[in-house]
C-alpha cells in the first residue's frame, strides 16, 4: 500500500503534496540542495492551532535555563515546534526550514553542544554519571556526577576532546526504546539521574526517545542539529557545584558550563559583549557610585536607595508625575497592604497567590502585601458614581508592590521582591479605547526618548479565538480591543510582531522592549486590556443613554518597575548619567585653600541656578581631586585659581572631552541650565 499524501504549506504560500513520512530534509533537497545544507532544524506549525495560555499577564524576568520539564515532557503537538530535519512528517502542516541565523537555531546548536560535551566527558572519564544538559540564554550546561572534581587541566582536555567530536562530524540520530527497558538499563549502570528523569518525564508503557552520535547515547527529545560538525564554535566556560535536585543532602554534581555558536566570529563578538557588560554591571556600579544597596539583615530582593541613587530616582519620578499631570492623569496614593477579602474579589488570591507574600494576621482579619495596584485604583473609581462625562478616568501612582520571588533568583535591581511600578489604570468607554491606547504609546515613546533609548521593539500579544474557553470577555470586546491596538500601531507606523495566543486570559496587550547600548532587549512598558476586573468589581458608569454600562480597563506601566528601569539606565550609561540625571552635576575644585572664598561664591551661584554640586575642599593635590570626581563620572568639573577668580571664570573639564579651557562662570551656568532643561544626553 502506498503512503497517503499530506499537504506541506511552505512560507512562500506554496503547498506541496508529499507522501506521508517524507522528511523536511527531503523537501529541502527537492527545493535546492543548498537550502538543505543551510538548514539546521525544521519548524512545524499545525494548521489548526491551539496554544496553551499563561494564567496572568506577568512575564518572567531574567535569564533561565530551559526547564527540565520543557526538555523531557511529551511534545506538545499544538503550537509551533522544532523538529529534526530527519523527522518523518505525518500530517498536513506548515513547514519552515530554520537556518543558522534564526534565534531558535542557536538554542538547538547549544543543546547539541551539550551532547558533544557529554560525549567528550564520557570518553575521557567513563565512570562519570550523566544528569541533564539544557541550552540556556547564553550557552548551555551539563550536570555530571563524579567523585573527583574536574580540574582546570581536565576542562582543557575536555575542550580538546570536544573539538575532536566536532571534527568527527557524527550524525545525531534519534531512536526509541520501550520505557521499561530503558529504565532497566539505566538502573543496571547506576545512572541514578537518568533513571529519575525517565521516571518523572515519561509515562509507563511509553516509547522513550534517545539521541545517538557515534557511540554516545542520551535520553533526550531533541531536536538536534544534523551532525556534531555543525557545532562550529564551542567553548567550555566554567565548572560549578550543584546539588542533585537542589537538595544539599543529595550528592554534589559538577555543572560544566559552555557556550556555542555557528561561527567563531559570532563567538568572539559574544565574549567582547560579555566583557563590556561586566564593566557595566549595575550591581558593581551601584557600589562604586554609592547608588543603592541590598542589606543582608533586611533580606534579599529589597532595595535601599542611597542619597545619590535617591536623587536620580527623584528626578525620574518628578518627570513622570509632571508628564502624567500634563497628559490628563490624576495622581493617587494607595496602601501597601489590604485584607485578603480584597484579593479574593480581585482574583489574585486564586490566580496569583504563589507570587504574593504570605498573609499576616491582624486583630480582625488576614492581610497581604499588595503585588499589584489595580484593585486599589478600582476602589477609588468605585467610591463615587461615574457618568460618561467622567471618562476616561486615568489614575496614576508610583506604587510599591511586593512579590514573592524564589530565594536565589534575585538579581540586583533587575529581579527583586519589593519594587515600585509607575502604574496607571484607565477606565474608559469602548469607543475611547483607541485614543487611550494611542496616548499610552506616545507616552511610552516619550519615556524611552527622554531617557536616551533610541531603539525599541514592540510586541502585540493577542488571543487565540479557537481556544475560547481560556478567555474571559465577549468576542466583541476582544475584537475591538485587539483591533484598536493594531490600528494604533499601524497608524503610527510602528513595526510590531504579533504573538497569537500570548495574551493574558483577561485581555490583549502591547509590550515595548527597549534596546540598550549593547543591543540587549529589556521588557519595560506594557499596555494591557482587562475585561475581567471591571466585571469582578461590578464597575459601571451611566452612559449617554442613561443606562448602566461596564467600563473597559487598561493597565499600563511605562518604566515598568522604577528599580528595574534604574538598573537598565545604570548599565546603558555605564554610570555616566546625562547631566539632568547625574546625582552630582558639577564638581568644584579650588586649586588651593586660598581659593575657598571664590569656591563659596561659585557654589552659591550654581546652587541658585538649581545645579547639584559638590565642592572638594580637602587639602589635596588638584589632580587627585579631579581624578576623584572623574571616577564618580561627574559630568563637569570646574577648576579655579587666581586667574579664574580675577576673571570671574572657571576652567571646565567635561566628561569624555577633557579640558575645555576657561569660560565666564555665567556662560557655564547658562549652558548647563539649557542642557538640563532639554534633558540632553550630550555635554
Ligand atoms: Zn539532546
Ligand atoms: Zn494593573
Amino acid at each position: 500500500m502506498s503512503n497517503p499524501s499530506i499537504a506541506i504549506h511552505l512560507p512562500d504560500g506554496s503547498v506541496r503534496e508529499v507522501p506521508q513520512g517524507t522528511t523536511p530534509l527531503e523537501i529541502a533537497n527537492s527545493i535546492s540542495p543548498r537550502l538543505a545544507a543551510a538548514s539546521v532544524v525544521a519548524r512545524l506549525t499545525p494548521l489548526v492551532t491551539e496554544t496553551p495560555k499563561t494564567a496572568d499577564g506577568q512575564s518572567a524576568e531574567g535569564e533561565e535555563a530551559d526547564s527540565e520539564a520543557a526538555m523531557y515532557a511529551a511534545e506538545n503537538a499544538a503550537g509551533p515546534r522544532l523538529v529534526d530535519l530527519t523527522t518523518p512528517l505525518t500530517a498536513d502542516t506548515k513547514l519552515e526550514l530554520v537556518k543558522e541565523n534564526d534565534p531558535d537555531a542557536l538554542k538547538v546548536v547549544r543543546h547539541s553542544a551539550s551532547h558533544v560535551l557529554a560525549t567528550a566527558v564520557l570518553e575521557l572519564f567513563p565512570e562519570t554519571k550523566l544528569g541533564h544538559g539544557p541550552a540556556t540564554d547564553s550557552g548551555f550546561f551539563y550536570d555530571f556526577y563524579r567523585e573527583k572534581p574536574f580540574t582546570p587541566e581536565d576542562l582543557a582536555a575536555i575542550e580538546k576532546k570536544m573539538a575532536e567530536v566536532v571534527a568527527r562530524d557524527e550524525k545525531f540520530e534519534r531512536a526509541y526504546e520501550p520505557r521499561e527497558q530503558a529504565l532497566a538499563e539505566f538502573e543496571k549502570d547506576g545512572d541514578f539521574m537518568k533513571t529519575h528523569f525517565v521516571t518523572r518525564f515519561t509515562e509507563p508503557g511509553a516509547q522513550v526517545s534517545f539521541y545517538r552520535n557515534g557511540k554516545f547515547v542520551d535520553f533526550c527529545r531533541g531536536p538536534h542539529v544534523p551532525s556534531t560538525g555543525r557545532v562550529k564554535a564551542v567553548k567550555v566556560t566554567k565548572v560549578a557545584g550543584a546539588y542533585w535536585l537542589g537538595d544539599e543532602k543529595n550528592p554534589q554534581l559538577q555543572r560544566i558550563y559552555g557556550t556555542a555558536f555557528f561561527s567563531q566570529k559570532e563567538m568572539d563578538a559574544h565574549f567582547v559583549r560579555l566583557e563590556e557588560a561586566a564593566k557595566r554591571d549595575h550591581r558593581l556600579l551601584g557600589k562604586q557610585l554609592d547608588l543603592f544597596s541590598i542589606q543582608e539583615l533586611a533580606g534579599p530582593g529589597l532595595i535601599f536607595w542611597h542619597p545619590k541613587g535617591a536623587i536620580i530616582r527623584k528626578v525620574m519620578e518628578d518627570w513622570m508625575r509632571e508628564e502624567c499631570l500634563r497628559r490628563g492623569y490624576q495622581l493617587v496614593y494607595t496602601p501597601h497592604v489590604a485584607r485578603v477579602a480584597l484579593w479574593q474579589t480581585s482574583g489574585h488570591e486564586g490566580f496569583y497567590a504563589a507570587n504574593m507574600f504570605t498573609p499576616m494576621e491582624l486583630d480582625d482579619a488576614m492581610y497581604r502585601m499588595k503585588p499589584m495596584n489595580c484593585p486599589f485604583h478600582i476602589l477609588i473609581y468605585k467610591n463615587s458614581p461615574k457618568s460618561y462625562r467622567d471618562l476616561p478616568a486615568r489614575y496614576a501612582e508610583l506604587g510599591n508592590v511586593y512579590r514573592y520571588e524564589r530565594s536565589g533568583t534575585m538579581h540586583g535591581l533587575l529581579r527583586v521582591r519589593g519594587f515600585t511600578q509607575d502604574d496607571a489604570h484607565i477606565f474608559c468607554m469602548p469607543s475611547q479605547i483607541e485614543g487611550e491606547v494611542e496616548a499610552c504609546i506616545d507616552f511610552a515613546e516619550a519615556v524611552l526618548k527622554t531617557f536616551g533609548f533610541n531603539e525599541f521593539k514592540v510586541e502585540l500579544s493577542t488571543w487565540d479565538p479557537k481556544d475560547r474557553a481560556h478567555y474571559v470577555g465577549t468576542d466583541e470586546n476582544w475584537q475591538l480591543a485587539t483591533q484598536s491596538l493594531e490600528n494604533v500601531l499601524k497608524a503610527k507606523g510602528i513595526p510590531y510582531k504579533t504573538i497569537p495566543g500570548e495574551a493574558a486570559f483577561y485581555g490583549p496587550k502591547i509590550d515595548v522592549k527597549l534596546v540598550d547600548v549593547l543591543g540587549r532587549l529589556w521588557q519595560l512598558s506594557t499596555v494591557q486590556f482587562d475585561f475581567t476586573l471591571p466585571e469582578r468589581f461590578e464597575l459601571e458608569y451611566i452612559g449617554e443613554d442613561g443606562a448602566r454600562h461596564q467600563p473597559v480597563m487598561v493597565h499600563r506601566a511605562l518604566f515598568g518597575s522604577v528599580e528595574r528601569f534604574f538598573g537598565v539606565l545604570i548599565e546603558h550609561y555605564a554610570g555616566a548619567f546625562p547631566l539632568w540625571l547625574a546625582p552630582v552635576q558639577v564638581g568644584l575644585v579650588p586649586i588651593s585653600e586660598k581659593h575657598m572664598a571664590y569656591a563659596a561664591k561659585v557654589e552659591a551661584e550654581l546652587k541658585a541656578a538649581g545645579l547639584r554640586i559638590e565642592t572638594d575642599g580637602r587639602n589635596e593635590k588638584m589632580n587627585a581631586k579631579i581624578r576623584d570626581f572623574a571616577n564618580q563620572k561627574t559630568p563637569y568639573i570646574l577648576v579655579f585659581g587666581d586667574k579664574e577668580e580675577a576673571a570671574n571664570s572657571v576652567s571646565v573639564r567635561t566628561r569624555g572631552k577633557g579640558d575645555q579651557g576657561s569660560i565666564p562662570l555665567a556662560d557655564f551656568i547658562a549652558k548647563a541650565k539649557a542642557l538640563i532643561a532639554s534633558q540632553s544626553t550630550e555635554l
